[in-house]
């Protein structure tokens, strides 16, 4: 009967259900001899999603290309390995023809500053018409005017699209998450994505303030997907390919759902004192242990 009942209801709701299907075509994951440097996918019209391969550097990490009709936005320039820029001068440049125009302004900003998230850089510093945002928190907040770091919340508007600009330090002092108004897409760098969530030691109350944070913002926003900045998860829940894996056959999806934010908050407030190693279906809390300290001087004698 309760049965019965329940596949009633899974009838009466799948006329309204959005399916399953995933956002991407499967990404390059290092099991292809083939596999090109970098993947592009285009998730809208203005909206790109890139990736680097595993065989170029290990972290494999994703880049977001965002166009509004003044600037566009590129976020992280990747670990290292490879050149970026002619995969994204190309991208920029299909935008321009279909838009029928010969230039756009670009910002190069990052999820946050570790090294595998802006080794690309370099290649932008003398690229025409292009800022590069500086890689320290003081400086993050300068540039998207946020007066009260890490409290703040500002937008950044692209020209007819705005970002709101969420400081989310913890796994990094500097870390950023953007949600986009016009997608609702939230691009949530290394603080979620499915894969290890290193919090280092001592950072964990303001890893915990910064999930309180995205949280309390877009709780009314019916964020679309959350997007990270890796994918070290396989399809199967709860386990991850090893640390520096070289292929990631049958990997996790990009995309997390919503809930899993909700997921993360609870899990970061059950936590106990010092934090451990929390697996979950789609992510791994994973705070990291102090640094071993310098052996303590031997005491003198008498
Ligand atoms: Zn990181
Ligand atoms: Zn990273």
């Amino acid at each position: 009967m309760r049965l019965a009942a329940a596949a009633f209801a899974l009838i009466l709701a799948l006329p309204g259900m959005a399916l399953a299907k995933p956002l991407f075509q499967p990404w390059i994951d290092g099991t292809s001899a083939a596999e090109p440097q970098m993947q592009v996918q285009r998730y809208d019209a203005d909206t790109f999603v890139i990736r680097q391969s595993v065989k170029t550097n290990f972290e494999a990490p994703f880049l977001y290309l965002l166009f509004g009709k003044d600037r566009a936005l590129l976020l992280d320039t990747g670990a290292g390995g490879l050149q970026v820029r002619p995969t994204i001068d190309g991208v920029i440049a299909d935008w321009l023809k279909a838009h029928r125009r010969t230039s756009i302004a670009l910002v190069v900003a990052h999820s946050h500053s570790h090294g595998d998230h802006r080794m690309g850089d370099p290649e932008f510093k003398d690229r025409p018409d292009t800022v590069v945002v500086g890689w320290t928190a003081p400086e993050v907040a300068a540039f998207f005017r946020i007066a009260d770091w890490p409290n703040q919340i500002v937008g950044f508007d692209l020209g007819g699209r705005v970002l709101d600009i969420v400081p989310t330090p913890g796994h990094h002092p500097s870390h950023i998450m953007v949600f986009d108004r016009r997608t609702r897409l939230l691009l949530s760098g290394d603080s979620l994505y499915p894969g290890r969530l290193y919090v280092p030691a001592g950072e964990f109350a303001t890893y915990r303030a910064s999930v309180d944070r995205v949280t309390a913002f877009t709780r009314d926003r019916r964020v679309s997907h959350i997007l990270g900045a890796h994918i070290e998860m396989t399809a199967t829940p709860g386990k991850d390919y090893a640390q520096a894996a070289p292929a990631h056959p049958a990997e996790h999806a990009l995309e997390l759902p919503y809930a899993d934010l909700l997921e993360l908050q609870a899990a970061v407030h059950a936590m106990g004192d010092p934090p451990t190693r929390d697996v979950h279906d789609d992510f791994i809390v994973f705070p990291l242990p102090p640094r071993p300290q310098p052996p303590a001087p031997p005491k003198p004698a008498g």
